[in-house]
């Protein structure tokens, strides 16, 4: 019988602010391999108290597999558990609630999951910053999936369910690309955003059930949404359950876990974030779930992991197991590039860091020991003049640039390289920019 209720309450939380609290201490990140780099601790207020599961934390089954997990082989101690918060000040920003990954990987599926998470911890509000939309490499990126999936599977004209669509800007594409119907669902989208959404497009603002599966008339999308839900098997199993007859595909992506944990998204390490996914975890995934996969993939720069598939028992034409994620290499990349963060320091180089998001908070509390980014710009006008959540940087326009004048920029997202060198260029600022 499906779990319904509890799938409503994870759809609840895809958006998230935190309760109070901190943890403090000198604790270290430790790898797998033995080697081990000390994690940055930012100073922050005493006599909070973060809830934490470190003391009762037990063996976990697999979410896809159901298989026991080891125990963890890579621990995170205090990291921002909501990089979207725009504290106001530089102590609110440095006060912000912490929370421990302990993550283990499935040997059997590929899963990562972080045993230690705390859904006690997040709290969700219709507040949350998509901030990747203030991006034109994004949005390119939205429109050519939007192109696809209408040209391949045939959606003129048809009707579409997205299922934790946000502000519904992905609807708004899909309707542009040819779609008639656009409908998505997700608990957190506030009521002002409904002004914005174009017709033929609309928004429920309540909690995911089985009744909203059938909305899918042709199509069904769940993008970025199931790294988020302790039990992302019932959510899949809910869509099987309710595929309308005649949908012709359900489409999902999510951060690649290879990308992560080997690739170019290593600081795509973030609290909400209670599983990872590799390729063929995802396969893995749509298949236990009730689903035959048609094709599966990695896409946007190779920074997502995405399947499509349709309601069947076929064995899938894709590897479904582990792939090449490595636990070992956050530790990895942490020392080299706090050895670079040094050098820069020690040379008296004025560094700057592009993008207030997640990435940039995990990037500056994990590597920047030395403190040697001077400014962090950001594009979205709603984080200018606010402060960056852990690190406590002021977050700067970019156009400041031009006053601070600096020797090298960091890019925590190489996929914006393009776009940032742009940028910098049509603002007339000289300086390295560095994907890191
Ligand atoms: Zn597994």
């Amino acid at each position: 019988m499906l779990c319904v209720s509890f799938v409503a309450d994870v759809l609840a939380r895809l958006t998230w602010r935190c309760g109070p609290g901190r943890v403090e201490g000198t604790e270290r990140l430790t790898t797998p391999g033995g080697g081990s780099v000390a994690a940055v601790v930012t100073p922050a207020p005493c006599g909070a108290t973060a809830r934490r599961r470190t003391a009762q934390m037990k063996a976990d089954d697999c979410a896809v597999c159901a298989a026991p997990l080891p125990p963890p082989s890579l621990r995170v101690p205090d990291v921002v558990v909501d990089a979207s918060l725009l504290p106001a000040s530089p102590a609110e920003a440095r006060a912000v609630p912490r929370g421990e990954l302990a993550l283990a990987r499935c040997p059997t599926c590929g899963l990562i999951r972080n045993l230690a998470f705390d859904p006690d911890l997040v709290r969700y509000e219709p507040e949350y910053n998509a901030s990747q939309w203030a991006s034109p490499a994004f949005r390119r990126f939205a429109e050519d999936l939007a192109r696809d999936l209408v040209d391949r599977y045939d959606l003129d004209g048809g009707r579409v369910l997205e299922v934790g669509c946000g502000r519904g800007e992905l609807l708004a594409v899909l309707r542009s690309a040819g779609v008639a119907v656009a409908v998505g669902v997700d608990p957190s989208f506030p009521p002002e955003a409904a002004a914005e959404l174009p017709d033929g497009v609309s928004v429920l603002a309540e909690h995911f059930s089985p009744a909203h599966a059938s909305l899918g008339g042709d199509a069904v999308l769940c993008r970025q949404t199931l790294e988020h839900l302790e039990d992302p098997l019932t959510l899949v199993r809910t869509l099987r359950h309710g595929f309308p007859a005649g949908s012709r595909v359900l489409y999902v992506d999510v951060p690649d876990a290879a990308a992560v944990f080997g690739g170019s998204s290593t600081w795509d390490l973030v609290y909400p974030h209670v599983n990872y996914f590799e390729q063929g975890t995802l396969v893995r995934l749509l298949v236990e779930g009730g689903f035959s996969v048609l094709s599966s993939g990695v896409t946007f720069g190779g920074q997502f992991a995405f399947a499509e598939a349709v309601p069947g028992s076929d064995a899938p034409s894709v590897p479904a197991g582990p792939g090449p994620a490595d636990l070992a290499h956050l530790g990895r990349r942490v020392r080299q590039e706090r050895a670079r963060m040094s050098e820069l320091a020690e040379a008296g180089r004025r560094v700057a860091l592009w993008g207030a998001g997640a990435r940039g908070v995990t990037f500056l509390d994990l590597v920047d020991e030395p403190r040697a980014v001077g400014a962090v710009v950001d594009l979205n006008p709603a984080k200018q003049g606010r402060y960056l959540p852990g690190s406590g940087h002021r977050i700067r326009e970019p156009a400041e640039l031009l006053e601070f004048r600096p020797d090298v920029v960091l890019l925590p997202n190489p996929v914006y390289r393009e776009e940032v060198a742009g940028m910098l260029s049509g603002l007339g600022v000289v300086a390295e920019l560095r994907p890191v």
